[in-house]
C-alpha cells in the first residue's frame, strides 16, 4: 500500500495542451487540522489508511505539502449559469493534483478550497467549513445510495477566516473522481471558435474513459450518446431518491454522468415536487421537479458545443433519445421501490402515489421504507402507512390497487420486503442532520458527528441499531433549509 510519499501520481489531464489549464500552486492554510478521513476512498487509490495518523497528514491533504510528482493545475471551463452563458469560469477554488492508478480504476485527486487560481475572478478561492462538510458527507451518502458521484477522501479544517454573509472558517476537501470534466469544458472552446480544441478534448475523453469506441467511425456521436444516457440515468436516480442538486449549471454537469459540485443541494423530507433548495434560485429554475428537463436543456448545450465534430442531424438523433431513456430508468427505479417488476403499465399507480404523498405532505423516504413492510393479508389495514395520511380513504383506495398488483405476482411479503429494503434507503443526508454535524465541528471542534453520520450514510439500506434518530423526519418546527451557491 502507498504512503503519501510513494503515491504513484501522474497527470493525464496535464498532458493536454497548456491552454486547457493553468499550473497553479495551492495557497497554504495556517494550522490545518484533519477533521475526517475516509478509508473507503483511500482504498480506491491503494493509499494506506494509517497515513491519516501521521502528524503531517493534514498538510498533505490540504495542499500545504504536495505529493511527490504532483503538478497541480486549475482546469479551464465555461458554462451556462441560470440559462446565461459565462465565457470563462474554470477551477476558481479547486486544483487538480494529478491522478493515481488504483487497484481497479484511475482516480483524479482534487483539492477544493485550496486558494485562488487564475480563474478565481476576484474571489478568495476558499470554501467554508459548512459547505465543505456538506460536500464531504453528501458525496459519500450518494455513493452509499449507489448513485454515481465524485468521492471524498478527507476534510481538513483551519482557523483561517473566510468572509461570506458572516465570518466563517476555511476548510479543504480532497475530492476524487475518474474525471472532473464538465459540459462547460467543451463549451469554452466551442464559444471561442476553437473547434480543434473541441476535438482534442473529445479524443481525450474517449481515450481515457470510453476506449471501447476509440476506433469507431461514429465515435463523436457515440460520445454524446453516452453522456446523454448516463445523464438520463443519473436524473432518474436523483428523482427516485428525492435529491435536488440546486445549481444545475452546465459547468456543474459531469461528462461521466456523476453527481458533481455539491453546493446548496437538498434531499426531500416531505414529498414536494416544487422543492427549491437554493435560495438564490428565485424562479425555481432548478426546483426538484425541473431537474430532468434542465438536464435535457444542458445536454442540448453540450450537443451544440460538439457540433464541430458531427452533423447536426447526428446530434439531434442522440438528443431525441433522452426523454425515453430518462422515463424508462425512472419507471424502473420507482417500480423497484414498490417491489413491482418494471413495467409501464404501473405508471398510473406510481403517479397516483406521488400525488398522494405530495397532497398529504408525507416524508418521502420514511414512506418508501415503511412500504417495505406492506402486508397483503386481507384484514391488514397497514396502519403504519395509513397513519401517515390525512386522507386515509385515499390511501385505502391506493393500497387496494397496490395489493391487487402484488397478489398477481408470485412473491410473498417477506421476500418482497427484503428486496425493497435494498432500494429504499432508511438513511439520507437530511439537512438538519448535516446541520448538527456542522454545529458540532464549528462550535465544539468535534468531528465525531461527521464520523457517525458518514458510517450510517455509507450503508443507508442497512439497519443501524441505536442510530434510528438519523432516520427520523426533521424535528417539528425545523423549516426546510435553503442554502445559497458557492459558499
Ligand atoms: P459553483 O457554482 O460553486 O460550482 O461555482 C461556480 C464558479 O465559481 C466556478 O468556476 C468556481 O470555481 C467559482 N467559485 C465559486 N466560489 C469561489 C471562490 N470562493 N473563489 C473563487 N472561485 C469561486
Ligand atoms: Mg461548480
Amino acid at each position: 500500500m502507498h504512503t503519501f510519499d510513494t503515491l504513484p501520481i501522474g497527470n493525464q489531464f496535464a498532458g493536454l495542451p497548456p491552454h486547457f489549464y493553468k499550473k497553479t500552486l495551492p495557497t497554504p492554510v495556517p494550522e490545518p487540522r484533519l477533521l475526517h478521513f475516509n478509508p473507503l476512498a483511500a482504498e480506491l487509490i491503494g493509499l494506506d489508511p494509517a497515513e491519516a495518523q501521521r502528524p503531517d497528514a493534514a498538510d498533505y491533504l490540504c495542499g500545504n505539502r504536495l505529493f511527490p510528482g504532483s503538478v497541480p493545475v486549475a482546469a479551464l471551463y465555461a458554462g451556462h449559469q441560470f440559462g446565461y452563458f459565462v465565457p470563462q469560469l474554470g477551477d476558481g477554488r479547486a486544483l487538480l493534483l494529478g491522478d493515481v492508478s488504483g487497484p481497479d480504476d484511475v482516480w483524479e485527486l482534487q483539492l477544493k478550497g485550496s486558494g485562488p487560481t487564475p480563474f478565481s475572478r476576484g474571489s478568495d478561492g476558499r470554501a467554508v467549513l459548512r459547505s465543505s462538510i456538506r460536500e464531504y458527507l453528501c458525496s459519500e451518502a450518494m455513493f452509499g445510495l449507489g448513485i454515481p458521484t465524485t468521492r471524498a477522501l478527507s476534510l481538513v479544517g483551519s482557523h483561517l477566516p473566510v468572509y461570506r454573509e458572516t465570518e466563517e472558517t476555511a476548510a479543504v476537501v480532497m475530492r476524487m473522481s475518474p474525471s472532473f470534466l464538465r459540459f462547460g469544458s467543451f463549451e469554452v472552446f466551442f464559444y471561442r471558435g476553437q473547434p480543434e480544441e473541441v476535438r482534442t478534448l473529445a479524443d481525450f475523453v474517449i481515450e481515457h474513459h470510453y476506449p471501447e469506441f476509440a476506433d469507431a467511425a461514429d465515435k463523436y456521436p457515440r460520445l454524446l450518446g453516452t453522456v446523454i444516457a448516463s445523464t438520463a440515468r443519473l436524473m432518474a436516480q436523483w428523482q427516485a431518491v428525492g435529491f435536488s442538486h440546486g445549481v444545475m449549471n452546465t459547468d456543474n454537469m459531469s461528462l461521466l454522468g456523476l453527481t458533481l459540485d455539491y453546493g446548496p443541494f437538498g434531499f426531500l423530507d416531505r414529498y414536494d415536487p416544487g422543492f427549491i433548495c437554493n435560495h438564490s434560485d428565485e424562479n425555481g429554475r432548478y426546483a426538484f421537479d425541473q431537474q430532468p428537463d434542465v438536464a435535457a436543456w444542458n445536454l442540448t448545450r453540450l450537443a451544440q458545443a460538439l457540433t464541430p465534430l458531427m452533423p447536426i442531424e447526428a446530434a439531434k438523433a442522440e438528443l431525441d433519445r433522452y426523454p425515453a431513456l430518462f422515463a424508462g430508468s425512472y419507471i424502473d427505479l420507482l417500480c423497484a421501490k414498490l417491489g413491482l417488476p418494471a413495467d409501464k403499465s404501473h405508471v398510473p399507480l406510481l403517479i397516483e402515489l406521488l400525488d398522494l404523498l405530495a397532497a398529504n405532505r408525507i416524508d418521502y423516504t420514511i414512506f418508501m421504507r415503511t412500504l417495505c413492510d406492506f402486508s397483503t393479508e386481507p384484514d391488514n389495514i397497514n396502519a403504519p402507512l395509513r397513519d401517515l395520511f390525512i386522507d386515509r380513504a385515499a390511501f385505502d383506495a391506493w393500497a387496494a390497487t397496490y395489493r391487487g398488483r402484488l397478489l398477481a405476482l408470485s412473491t410473498n411479503d417477506a421476500e418482497r420486503g427484503t428486496r425493497m429494503r435494498r432500494v429504499n434507503p432508511k438513511y439520507i443526508l437530511r439537512n438538519h442532520l448535516a446541520e448538527q454535524a456542522i454545529i458540532a465541528a464549528r462550535d465544539h471542534d468535534d468531528a465525531s458527528e461527521i464520523d457517525r453520520l458518514m458510517r450510517v450514510l455509507q450503508q443507508p439500506y442497512d439497519e443501524h441499531p441505536g442510530m434510528e434518530r438519523y432516520a427520523a423526519a426533521p424535528p417539528e418546527g425545523a423549516q426546510p433549509i435553503s442554502v445559497s451557491c458557492s459558499s
